[in-house]
């Protein structure tokens, strides 16, 4: 498969056309980003990392029948990808509470709330990618009621088969984000990467934090490619073992 236009530049992703048409190629970088780009670094591999480490949880769903955009790891940095139209919303799945939640309700971070709680995203920069509800998300065209039922029913299932496998790793899968895509033929596909920067994982035992929250609050201890390499190397040995 050839390399050929930049089709988009993200914060920490390039997206490339390639000679098959409904095909891109996803490059990984090292750029690390937060507070909607107020913060910026590059932390030397974490592209190489992210790249691993989605590939193989892309691959752990695509065996369990999930519908997704990914086809296979190319290399150190890129992956093969059906090209979607990405659906501008990010669906953001609790567990537990952390984050944003723990500071906007006032709950302490770390509680672990009686139902699971989904939360949507306008995505757009401008407006600092803001909370919105299902009639919003309608309202902005972003989706469609149906799609959002859709979306909602991929995100349980995924949710479920995430959290069994971080369990499995001795790791709590606390929050995540997802975005979803329209395939060529009309489906809705997942799409976008699942990584460290996407997830907040703590150790099970001593409930350290193996995310991006490193980053983002400056923790003392592990940096940030050792939290993200110890999660690849978990995974590495779950995928070996099943
Ligand atoms: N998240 C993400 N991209 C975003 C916002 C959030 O991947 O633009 C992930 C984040 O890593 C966490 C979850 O979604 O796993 C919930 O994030 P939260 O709303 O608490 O926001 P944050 O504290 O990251 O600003």
């Amino acid at each position: 498969m050839q390399k050929q236009t930049l089709l988009y530049q993200g914060k920490a992703k390039s997206v490339y056309q390639t000679d098959h048409p409904e095909r891109v190629i996803i490059h990984y970088n090292d750029d690390a980003t937060a507070g909607n780009g107020a913060k910026h670094d590059i932390i030397t591999d974490k592209g190489i990392l992210n790249n691993h480490i989605s590939a193989l949880l892309y691959e752990q769903l695509n065996q369990a029948g999930i519908p997704t955009h990914f086809h296979q790891r190319l290399n150190e940095r890129e992956q093969l990808c059906d090209k979607v139209q990405i659906i501008p919303l990010e669906v953001i799945t609790r567990n537990i509470i952390a984050g944003s939640m723990a500071k906007r309700l006032g709950f302490e971070e770390g509680q672990e709330p009686p139902n699971t709680i989904f939360e949507l995203c306008y995505k757009n920069d401008t407006l600092g990618d803001p909370l919105i509800n299902d009639d919003h998300a309608v309202a902005l065209k972003a989706a469609t009621y149906e799609q959002l039922d859709t979306i909602y029913e991929l995100t349980s299932q995924i949710n479920q088969l995430l959290v069994a496998l971080f369990a499995a790793c001795g790791v709590r899968l606390i929050d995540f984000k997802l975005e979803f895509g329209i395939n060529s033929q009309g489906n809705i596909v997942l799409a976008d990467e699942i990584s460290p920067d996407t997830c907040r994982l703590w150790d099970s035992q001593s409930q350290e934090k193996l995310d991006k929250d490193r980053f983002r609050r400056n923790l003392d201890g592990l940096t940030l490619t050792q939290a993200y390499q110890e999660i690849l190397n978990r995974l590495q040995q779950f995928k070996e073992q099943v």
